[in-house]
Formats: structure tokens, C-alpha cells, sequence
């Protein structure tokens, strides 16, 4: 089914108080009538993820849960579950990152759409994108395709994965939160920093440093 033929009544949005899933929080308020975030506790290196998904969600009033993936930590111990691991820095841009937690999309996803059934909504919303793709196998619109088959035969639903930041770059997604009136709260309330640090950051981690790129390019392309 194409979901764009379909109501635009309720959906659930995998949320992580980052930048990406914030401006997809913002997308789903514009087209749904009913949103609702989920949030992932994994033991993440920083708990500071889970104050800004809440404080958001408060400012957007947006019904929030918090769901319990602590066994994330146990099958899959990295730089972003275990403070004792530091983040590689000066990994090669063509290698996975050592944040990477094998498959924690496809479980975000699968677990969001068990309790979005429960709820009686189709329509999930994540924020991964492919042209951003860095060492994430699960981020990528073919896997997302594959899954969206899987869950609608494992709950015999016909669901529907939206993925508005698939084919977007970093200054496209600054753009998308501009275009929708979101571009101040994306910059001061979301945290992607590796160290933890909300807004713009540490600065010198990879993910602050994709993140200043991506906006200058933003400010270069549309400003
Ligand atoms: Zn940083």
C-alpha cells in the first residue's frame, strides 16, 4: 500500500532528542492529527539524550514514552553503551563507527511498531537517512522496505514506514527544520554530541563535526 494514500490520522515517531528525529518529530506535527514519541533507554553513554527527548516533547506537547532497551547494552557493548570505551575520533570516514550498535534500528523499529499496534497506529516515523549513511546497514531505504514487509506479515497490519530525511544531507535536514518553523529548537534543544553536550556541542567529536558541516552548508545553500 502507498502510504500516501492513506489517513494522515495518528503515527508514532522513534525519537531520540537528536537533530534528526527532532526535525521528524516536527515533519509528523504538520501532517498527523495524533503524534506520539518513543524513546529508547539503552544505557547510552548519555542519559542527557533521554532529558532533551522529554523537554521537547513537553515544549511540542507531544504524548512521550520512554521504553527500556538496557539488553541493547548487554548484547552489544560499544563506545556509545560503555562510557569505558571512548568514541575513535580518527576512524577512516569509510569504516563504521565504533558507536554503531548492530541492528538498533531494526530493534527500535520493531519494538515501536509492536506498542504503535497496541495503539492502534500504522504509521511510524524515523529519521534515518541513507545518504548520510555512515556505517549504518539499517539506515538504508532497502532495509527499511524489507522491514516495513516483515512487520506488516509478523502482525498481520499493514503499516507504513516514513523516512522523510532518507535522501536529505545534513544541510537538506537543517533546511527541512527550517522550512518548518523548527530551526531554533532543532539547534539549541536537540543533542547529537558524542560527549554529551547539547546545542552545538563539544565541537570536535565526529558527530558535532558532521553537525556544524551540514549547518554551514545550510547557511551557504539557502541563506
Ligand atoms: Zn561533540
Amino acid at each position: 500500500m502507498n502510504c500516501n494514500t492513506r489517513n494522515k490520522d495518528a503515527a508514532l515517531v522513534v525519537f531520540s532528542g537528536g537533530q534528526d528525529s527532532t526535525t521528524c518529530l516536527l515533519w509528523a506535527l504538520k501532517r498527523y492529527r495524533e503524534v506520539v514519541a518513543v524513546s529508547f533507554d539503552y544505557g547510552q553513554r548519555h542519559k542527557a539524550e533521554l532529558g532533551c527527548a522529554k523537554e521537547i516533547a513537553q515544549r511540542l506537547e507531544v504524548e512521550w514514552h520512554v521504553m527500556d532497551m538496557s539488553l541493547l547494552n548487554q548484547l552489544a557493548p560499544n563506545s556509545l553503551t560503555r562510557s569505558g570505551i571512548e568514541v575513535d575520533e580518527n576512524a577512516p570516514e569509510d569504516a563504521p563507527p565504533n558507536s554503531v550498535v548492530d541492528g538498533r534500528n531494526m530493534l527500535f523499529l520493531t519494538f515501536a511498531a509492536v506498542f504503535a499496534k497496541q495503539r492502534g497506529i500504522t504509521d511510524l516515523i524515523t529519521g534515518v537517512s541513507q545518504s548520510d549513511f555512515s556505517g549504518y546497514p539499517d539506515c538504508r531505504d532497502v532495509f527499511i522496505k524489507s522491514l516495513n514487509a516483515t512487520l506488516n506479515l509478523a502482525m498481520d497490519t499493514t503499516f507504513c514506514i516514513e523516512t522523510p530525511l532518507m535522501w536529505l544531507d545534513k544541510a537538506d535536514t537543517w533546511k527541512l527544520a527550517a522550512d518548518l518553523n523548527g530551526l531554533d529548537l532543532v539547534r539549541d534543544m536537540t543533542l547529537t554530541c558524542y560527549n554529551g553536550i547539547k546545542g552545538d556541542g563539544c565541537g570536535n567529536c565526529p558527530s558535532c563535526r558532521l553537525r556544524r558541516q551540514g549547518y554551514r552548508e545550510f547557511l551557504e545553500r539557502y541563506q
